[in-house]
């Protein structure tokens, strides 16, 4: 059943908040402890809110748009009564003290949020893998990594622990996962969602936003995440279409859309990947689109950026854990990736005087985002395989440039501050292939619509 459709029976009181809670409650408990999805939970806090929210609509009184759905929350964004640790021993300790803006926003449409879910330390990895609790299954292909870094908010939607998640994005963190879990994941465009209550990984490049399995969750969760936060000042002042009234007259046709193919991408991913986007691509057609090839030349040029840019404002992110104020000194107690990228932007930061690096990679990006927008006004969207490779086992040694190359495909939409989308587009091995979409600044909807189309026709 369709997430609308299901808001739609609880509204109608033809299934309760409360039963929908606590059948995901019941799958928490007997798969969680093997997927670990779920850092903490908090089922009381939960209930309440759910049977405050079915004694409301039982009395005719408004409830909000997100009614009795059940949510996960990456424990990167603060959410008050929890531990926020970004699964860093870090902040082993800390007690989130309020709602950050997006979470105030779900609980005000009566968001009913269970838990907080595990990622990569500090969201800095692409696996899940670095977690101070421990790394995540992929419930849709056990022994293997989910992705990252939000691979716990994936595999909670992926394993029916909950109906969404929110995840951060700043390299491929939601789309990654949405994508190796088989699901669906969309980062907004840069300013789109509030960033207010989330720890920053490197902020120029952060963004919120949610991961569903099917596209009317993920334009539900939109609707209610996004606009203008007066707390935050990088939220454009932009009313963004309500998507889900927007989606209810679906597409039968694509013909008129224009989608860019980007032939590099298919150089740099393997073989049976690129079958399933190109079959995907082929059905497309047929209803109507027209394909263009394009070429993107910079392509070997975003991962270098984005890690530079991602080494030194993390660099400057971490230095309010001293160990003063929140918890552990984080050189102290942290894992290896994120004492590297101290390290790194700490020393790209000393060199900076000459403007070195920092510098060189902000050039890098100007020049990155004006070819991505060249490219984007021919075309309404851009396809691509969202991740080159297939996922690892579960504690595989991989060298760190091989983690990287991960995030091949998808950092281009964070150091251009597009939005970006994964879709399932097929099964490699057993395992879920996704397929990328990204649009110029501000056309969401446009992905959106496409996805939309996809999740019906294909
Ligand atoms: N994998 C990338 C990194 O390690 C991106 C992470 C993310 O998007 N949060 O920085």
């Amino acid at each position: 059943m369709k997430i609308l459709e299901k808001s739609q029976l609880i509204k109608n009181q033809e299934l309760s908040a409360k039963d929908n809670l606590e059948s995901f409650c019941q799958i928490i408990k007997n798969v969680n402890p093997e997927i670990n999805a779920f850092l903490e939970i908090n089922k009381d806090q939960a209930m309440e809110k759910a049977q405050d929210i079915d004694s409301r609509i039982e009395n005719g009184e408004k409830v909000g748009k997100l009614a009795g759905l059940v949510i996960g929350v990456k424990n990167n964004i603060s959410v008050e009564d929890f531990l926020i640790t970004a699964a860093s021993r870090t902040l082993e300790n800390y007690q989130g003290s309020y709602d950050a803006t997006v979470v105030k926003r779900i609980k005000e449409e009566d968001g009913v949020i269970i838990g907080v879910t595990n990622l990569d330390e500090f969201a800095a990895g692409s696996s899940t893998e670095t977690s101070y609790y421990g790394p995540t299954q992929n419930p849709a292909a056990p022994g293997l990594i989910p992705g990252g870094s939000s691979g716990g908010s994936a595999a909670a939607v992926a394993a029916g622990m909950c109906d969404l998640a929110l995840g951060s994005d700043t390299g491929g963190s939601i789309r990654n996962p949405a994508s190796h879990c088989g699901i669906m994941g969309f980062k907004p465009t840069y300013g789109a969602v509030s960033r207010q209550g989330l720890l920053d990984l490197a902020m120029s490049m952060d963004q919120i936003g949610p991961l569903a399995s099917d596209v009317s969750g993920i334009a539900l969760l939109l609707d209610v995440i996004g606009g203008l936060d007066p707390r935050e000042c990088t939220t454009l002042d932009w009313q963004a279409p309500l998507y889900t009234p927007a989606l209810q007259d679906p597409l039968d046709h694509l013909n008129g859309v224009r989608l860019g193919v980007l032939k590099e991408s298919f150089d740099v991913t393997d073989g049976p990947i690129v079958k399933i986007i190109e079959d995907r691509l082929a059905e497309l057609e047929g209803f109507g689109v027209e394909l263009v090839e394009l070429n993107f030349e910079y392509l070997d040029l975003c991962l270098p950026t984005c890690y530079l840019i991602n080494y030194v404002e993390f660099f400057s992110a971490t230095r309010k854990y001293d160990g003063r104020k929140y918890g552990h000194r984080i050189e102290e107690v942290c894992g290896e990736e994120v004492l590297r990228r101290i390290h790194m932007g700490s020393y790209i930061s000393q060199k900076e005087y000459s403007g070195k690096y920092y510098k060189k990679a902000l050039q890098a990006r100007s020049l990155i985002k004006k070819e991505i927008n060249r490219l984007l006004s021919g075309v309404d969207v851009l396809i691509s395989p969202t991740v080159p490779k297939l996922p690892h086992k579960i504690g595989a040694e991989l060298d760190t440039m091989e983690m990287y190359a991960y995030d091949t495909l998808t950092v281009v939409a964070n150091l251009a501050g597009i939005p970006a989308a994964s879709i399932p587009a097929g099964i490699v091995k057993g395992v879920p292939i996704g397929m990328q979409m990204q649009a110029k600044a501000r056309d969401d909807l446009k992905i959106l619509q496409l996805m939309s189309f996809i999740e019906n026709n294909l």
